[in-house]
């Protein structure tokens, strides 16, 4: 007989019910007490829904107020001592206090801090997902203990309810890999015997509590290990086997590679294996794996949004279930955690896209029939199965899914459609002369602040209440008002603001064909924040322009070049769900031409600057190295073909934020953009050091203020910061700018800011001419 289990499931709710209760707690709306209550109410009804599809576990471990890594902070006593927590601060607000921190913002109202902020934890994305989880700090005096009852208290919860519990816990190796050293010299690997003692505890106390089965998830193992780490391993589990519960070892997100027979031979229970992500490692893993260990194969892709393709499914697993003499359980590849709730009472997805998905409640339902499907039960589920066919089959062949002329046009692509016609050399000298602008030019990201007035037009114009004229003129004066800042700030290339835009993927998706949006389709992705990624799910193409109108509404009023403003290939793909029936890459060359048409209308439409944005081209990365090199040639070959359809005297920008990018800067390199803007000023311009270092060929605009903050930065600070840029890049070479978009911040400290700004241009230009 053939177990189905979750490696865990979504948090928020059916319709984002911790969000809100969240936000009621943090305004004071509501108490730790009531915050709790929902809290349970929802572990409540989402172990329900693994019972109601016949699940043989009710997963518990997997809930959090924020986040689960953070949970695991607290269980094993290693809060940082830098928070200097009063004894009697309650669990859940010193929770808080290190996801949030505590702001004293620089002239706050009756401030007493002075200069000690308490800055919350470093946030993080989880492996190659949209998750951000807290990142563990560890230094020398980094104790552990069993600290935090509440994980006992689920377990009881979910007993009390009469669920069969398989707890989930963040495996050792995995906590302490992901956590960061907080001091010079230190290496948090020599934590490892001290926290292998506290997991030991905590084995011994839910054995002890009648949990049979623990899921102890060490995604890591799918990462390039150093050999100190991947050679912990065994004499870790040795110890924990000791101590009481079965263990699950959960693996997922990539390949096991060189740590396959590792984790098929390491003493525990069972293992469970992503088998979406790493197909091609399921007979290695049957293979390896003691007859005597469950294999739990991750066969739902929880990743993404499609409803599974059942005979696929069956066809991977039937040899399989033949090959392993053990136990084999079904499960999705990883927590559900990464999609959205349930896909019932979607009202703004067309019924036959709709036809074509899975969401988590779907996904634990896709479990029970291909567990009957396994076991011969087949009968059983005969309509589901017919409709789940029906449903792939449809999605298969369907024309909005495949368009000829689509394949058409990337099949037709030659080679040099991804180059611009000239060097960079040779464009930088035309560019110079039509534009003319001064030395250092100054410029902004791309948005400006995104007001009350400006959300509220946007959502009165999608509920219908403001019709298209009116809409078109609100949107024009907050167009002009950006656009008389601007000259009066003195900036030398200008942007339109984007007030029209909700967000930088949503805006285009919306306006390309092959894009599905849901009402409610949320997903975690810190804390209280979700997000709501489109969904692709057939072939991209552009019906009509998307930017021009606005664009050349802006130039009309300037004399000034207007910066055209787009967003990047890369960027719309990893923001999105993705397609699973075609390569990535071939979706992002076709999303990349239809950006590239709008770069050419914006071309034809007289606008002379173009900045096509990809801050998601590092996030991108593959978790293997090995499978860097492809990604990244696909990934600039994209940017290249949107930014390769204009003529030399077009000056393409590009703009990153948040990355390191010391080790693709040959890629960045490979963009070919005549200029890019990135964030440097938190990192006080070391992250420039690299373009230095590199030789970086282009022109770069190293960002000169944190826009994260509303602190008005001096003009001091920017010149300081300039002259350190130019001690490694050319100052012909540099443009000043903030680091990111401005839609984040009010008025006021924006024209504060951008004031300084262009004094510290000029002050340096004036330096350059007297040099
Ligand atoms: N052009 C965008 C903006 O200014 C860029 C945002 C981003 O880099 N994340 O808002
Ligand atoms: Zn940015």
């Amino acid at each position: 007989m053939t177990r189905t289990h979750t490696l865990g499931f979504p948090r928020m709710g059916a319709q984002r019910e911790l969000k809100f209760a969240l936000e009621k707690h943090w305004r004071g709306e509501i108490d730790a007490a009531e915050l709790e209550a929902i809290g349970a109410e929802l572990r409540e009804r989402h172990w329900q829904a693994q019972r109601n599809a016949g699940l043989d576990f009710a997963t518990v471990g997997d809930f959090a107020f924020y986040d689960h890594v953070a949970n695991h902070i607290q269980m094993l006593g290693c809060e940082p001592s830098r928070f200097d927590f009063p004894g009697d601060e309650p669990e859940l607000s010193r929770y808080f206090t290190m996801a949030r921190g505590v702001a004293h913002e620089a002239g706050h109202e009756g401030c007493t801090h002075g200069s000690h902020d308490t800055f919350a934890l470093e946030m993080t994305k989880w492996f190659d997902t949209n998750y951000h989880y807290l990142v563990p700090e560890f230094d020398a005096n980094t104790r552990f203990s069993l600290a935090s009852v509440r994980l006992f208290n689920e377990v009881a919860q979910a007993q009390k309810l009469g669920h069969a519990v398989k707890v989930v816990l963040l495996g050792p190796l995995s906590f302490l890999w992901l956590g960061k050293e907080k001091q010079a010299g230190f290496d948090r690997f020599g934590l490892l015997e001290s926290l292998l003692a506290v997991y030991e505890q905590i084995l011994v106390r839910l054995k002890w509590q009648g949990v049979e089965w623990v899921q102890i998830d060490e995604p890591i193992l799918g990462l390039d290990l150093p050999e100190k780490w991947r050679n912990a391993f065994e004499r870790s589990y040795w110890q924990l086997a000791r101590s009481g519960p079965k263990l699950l070892l959960a693996t997922y997100f990539s390949p096991l590679s060189e740590n396959l027979r590792l984790a098929c031979q390491l003493p525990v229970a069972g293992l469970h294996v992503d088998a979406v992500r790493a197909p091609g490692e399921l007979t290695g893993v049957a293979d390896w794996l003691p007859a005597h260990k469950v294999l739990s194969v991750g066969i739902v892709d929880g990743r993404n949004i499609w409803r599974t393709d059942v005979d696929a499914a069956y066809a991977r697993l039937r040899p399989v279930a033949d090959k392993h003499k053990g136990e084999l359980w079904i499960a999705p590849s990883c927590s559900l955690l990464h999609v959205p709730f349930s896909l019932e009472g979607e009202g703004r997805l067309d019924a036959e896209v709709k036809s074509w998905l899975a969401f988590a409640i779907e996904k634990l339902d896709e479990l029970r029939v291909l567990r009957a499907a396994l076991d011969g039960e087949e009968s059983a589920v005969e309509a589901e199965l017919l409709v789940a066919r029906a449903a792939v089959a449809a999605r298969r062949s369907s024309p909005r899914v495949h368009r000829a002329d689509v394949a058409l046009r990337l099949a037709r692509t030659v080679a040099g459609d991804d180059r611009r016609a000239s060097s960079f050399a040779e464009r930088q000298a035309l560019q110079r002369v039509r534009f003319a602008l001064p030395p250092l030019p100054t410029t902004t990201i791309g948005s400006f602040p995104q007001t009350s007035t400006i959300r509220a037009a946007r959502v009165a114009f999608k509920r219908g209440e403001l019709d298209a004229a009116t809409y078109r003129e609100k949107m024009q004066a907050e167009i002009t008002l950006a656009v008389r800042k601007q000259e009066e700030l003195g900036i030398d290339v200008l942007v339109h603001g984007e007030a029209e835009r909700n967000d930088m993927v949503e805006y285009f998706g919306e306006q390309l064909d092959g894009f599905a949006f849901t009402a409610n389709g949320w997903v975690q992705s810190y804390g209280s924040r979700c997000v709501k990624p489109p969904i692709i799910y057939g072939d991209v193409a552009r019906p009509a322009p998307m930017t021009v109108e606005w664009t050349t509404y802006a130039q009309s009023l300037t004399k000034l070049p207007m910066k055209g403003m787009l967003t990047g290939p890369v960027t719309i793909l990893q923001w999105s769900f993705v397609r699973d029936d075609q390569p990535r890459s071939v979706t992002t060359e076709q999303i990349a031409w239809a950006i590239r048409d709008e770069v050419v209308d914006l071309e034809k439409a007289g606008i002379g600057i173009i900045q096509i944005d990809e801050p998601a081209i590092r996030e991108g990365l593959p978790l293997r190295r090995a499978v860097w090199k492809s990604y990244l040639e696909g990934a600039t070959r994209s940017f290249r073909i949107t930014a390769s359809g204009v003529s030399d005297r077009t000056q393409i920008h590009t703009h990153m934020c948040y990355s390191e990018f010391n080790d693709i800067l040959p890629e960045i390199a490979a963009m070919d953009a005549d200029v890019i803007t990135i964030e440097t000023s938190r990192s006080d311009m070391e992250l420039l050091r690299g373009f230095g270092d590199f030789k970086y060929p282009n022109e770069i605009g190293p960002g000169v203020y944190d826009i994260h903050s509303p602190r008005v930065p001096t003009t001091d600070e920017m010149v300081r910061l300039m002259r350190k840029a130019a001690t490694v890049v050319p100052p012909a070479n540099l443009w000043i700018n903030p680091d990111c978009g401005l839609k984040t911040r009010g008025w006021p400290e924006t024209e504060a800011a951008l004031a300084n700004m262009v004094a510290a241009a000029r002050q340096l230009r004036s330096e350059l001419a007297a040099a």
